[in-house]
């Protein structure tokens, strides 16, 4: 359980007990029933673009989308294989998806994790490396207000016995929960760098911050990974490759990893 002590103004402050979200999640049991297993976690892997949206096209004529995909179906198989998480994708195959629609599929299927796969392009086709970004504090915050316009959205952190709160409550949890959530994202951002640096090129400050749409869950833990820079030529060269992309994911894996173990 989770303490929050929060200030209304005037000097006046309210005291919540929030379950964390593995207890949240976790089934009841009772007296009648056996213990039930807590239900494995479920990472969504999002590969970016596809179908009509090739993404950045790289110096030799590479497609992101399809290095995306490529890489996301490496990462699925590697959490796979650890047998501790489900693992889904917003696309398995070439098809254009909505930005908002792969955050939404996010959310409907309960994600604990959100992990985005790019390698766009840049101007400058010298800059070369992997980045990884995360929601600016700055970026529209229109997910937690509809987190709090959600009938069940006190459910989904409070429990039951915030059913039926006043707006105002509703509003305060939405934004606490949003506070956990940058929380995790900025500990994913941190664990994917640390677990690249070394086996693949990084941009100099790697770990980034900017209003990508699909990162705006307010309730899921969310980034966005840029494995390299289609516009440069080693970058491209290196991501055409399996043996780099699974370089690539084994990293990624191993923050996702990391995430979990401290969740
Ligand atoms: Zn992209």
């Amino acid at each position: 359980m989770l303490t929050r002590r929060v200030l209304l103004g005037a000097g006046v402050a309210v005291s919540f007990l929030l379950p964390d979200r593995a207890a949240l999640s976790a089934p009841r049991s009772t007296a009648h029933r056996p213990v039930a297993r807590a239900p494995k976690p479920l990472v969504m892997l999002d590969p970016g673009h596809g179908g009509k949206d090739p993404g950045a096209i790289g110096v030799s004529g590479t497609y992101e989308k399809h290095i995306a995909l490529a890489t996301a179906q490496e990462l699925r198989r590697m959490l796979a294989l650890a047998g501790r998480y489900r693992v889904e994708l917003t696309r398995t195959r070439d098809i254009f998806i909505p930005l908002q629609e792969r955050v939404a599929i996010a959310q409907r299927k309960g994600a604990s994790l959100f992990v985005s796969m790019h390698a766009d392009a840049l101007s400058d086709h010298s800059v070369r490396g992997a980045s990884v970004y995360t929601l600016s504090d700055t970026a529209s915050d229109s997910q937690t207000a509809a987190l709090a316009q959600r009938e069940n959205a006190a459910d989904r952190f409070g429990g039951p016995q915030f059913r039926n709160t006043s707006p105002e409550v509703a509003r305060i949890l939405a934004s606490l929960v949003r506070q956990e959530t940058r929380i995790g994202s900025a500990r994913m951002a941190h664990g994917v760098v640390g677990a690249l640096r070394g086996d693949v090129p990084l941009l100099a400050n790697p770990a980034r911050h900017a209003g990508f749409v699909v990162l705006k869950a307010a309730d899921i833990p969310s980034v966005l990974v840029e494995m390299g820079f289609m516009s440069n030529k080693a970058d491209e060269a290196a991501l055409r490759r399996p043996a780099h992309r699974m370089k690539v994911a084994a990293a990624m894996k191993q923050a996702v990893d990391a995430y979990f173990r401290h969740a």
